[in-house]
């Protein structure tokens, strides 16, 4: 289904139909994990933080040892150009640079790099119901690596196959999504959004030292300063959900997403989204309006 839909991928400089944005069964990316991507919203034709989207792609493929051939400012224009043939409401621009098939070893070292923009429509797809009480999470059997054994600040796909599992069985169990612990077993993010705690009124975050510095928690976290919050980054335990009354996700697809529960080790945690999580939430949808 997403190998035919309308419109047109910019793919190595050109645009091309949708259907014709094809690869080789023997690209290194396919075989060694050798691509990163990005995740942007565009809402109507205008892009939310497109330079810090694309100066985050170039910073992974940097992490995994490669360089996007293409300028930030070059990327951000292929991309409003596609978002301006496509008129979508809340629409998702996925970019993705990978190694093809020049190599066929384990090292990409003098690996030809290809880079692709695809933008379409994709609502924040979460019932009324959802975003009242709360999505259902579970915790994830697997863990966030340690920062010595993975680029674990590069949105790198090979990294996806962590969050695919664990999103996977939780999905089968009936959750909505799942909470990531790190190799610590402290509390790390969900399959691919960043978590707040609302504690006494202050606003709690694991830091990023294991996973990705979310754009969308940067900007929630200046949004709670702006709205005099206080913010604390930093070690995060299952028994700090005991103290938590809201919990929230953030990320590009997402936004800002509250949960409800919280399911596993034995324990079951229940929040409400109240009045930290909505002053976020109405701040965020205001710098939308104003783009
Ligand atoms: N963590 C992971 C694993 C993600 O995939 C994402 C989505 N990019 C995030 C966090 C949130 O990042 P952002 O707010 O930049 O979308």
């Amino acid at each position: 289904m997403f190998d035919d839909l309308p419109g047109s991928i910019w793919l190595d400089g050109k645009i091309v139909s949708w259907k014709d944005a094809r690869i080789h069964v023997m690209t290194h990316a396919l075989h060694y994990a050798s691509s990163v991507y990005e995740g942007l919203r565009a809402y109507g034709d205008k892009l939310l933080k497109a330079h810090q989207h694309y100066e985050r792609f170039h910073q992974s493929a940097n992490y995994l040892d490669f360089e996007i051939p293409y300028a930030i400012e070059e990327l951000i224009e292929a991309t409003e150009f596609l978002v301006k043939q496509g008129s979508y409401g809340q629409g998702y621009v996925r970019a993705i640079a990978w190694c093809g098939s020049k190599k066929m070893t384990v090292s990409h070292n003098g690996a030809n790099v290809h880079v692709a923009i695809a933008v379409w429509e994709r609502p924040v797809n979460y019932t009324e119901s959802q975003f009242k009480n709360g999505i259902r999470m579970n915790i994830s059997n697997w863990y966030r690596p340690d920062p010595k054994t993975a680029p674990v600040h590069s949105k790198a796909s090979g990294l996806y196959m962590i969050s695919s599992m664990s999103k996977r069985s939780s999905e089968l169990l009936g959750f909505d999504d799942v909470l990531m612990l790190d190799y610590q077993g402290n509390i790390a993010e969900a399959s691919s959004s960043n978590i707040f705690l609302v504690v006494d009124g202050k606003l709690f975050t694991p830091k990023p030292e294991c996973f990705l510095n979310g754009i969308t928690r940067r900007t929630c976290l200046d949004i709670a300063r702006k709205l005099n919050i206080n913010v604390y980054e930093t070690t995060l335990t299952l028994d700090d959900l005991d103290r938590a009354r809201e919990v929230f996700l953030t990320g590009t697809a997402i936004e800002i997403l509250p949960v409800g529960s919280i399911e596993g080790n034995g324990k079951a945690w229940q929040f409400r989204p109240a009045g930290v999580t909505n002053a976020i939430y109405n701040e965020f949808r205001n710098i939308i309006s104003k783009l």
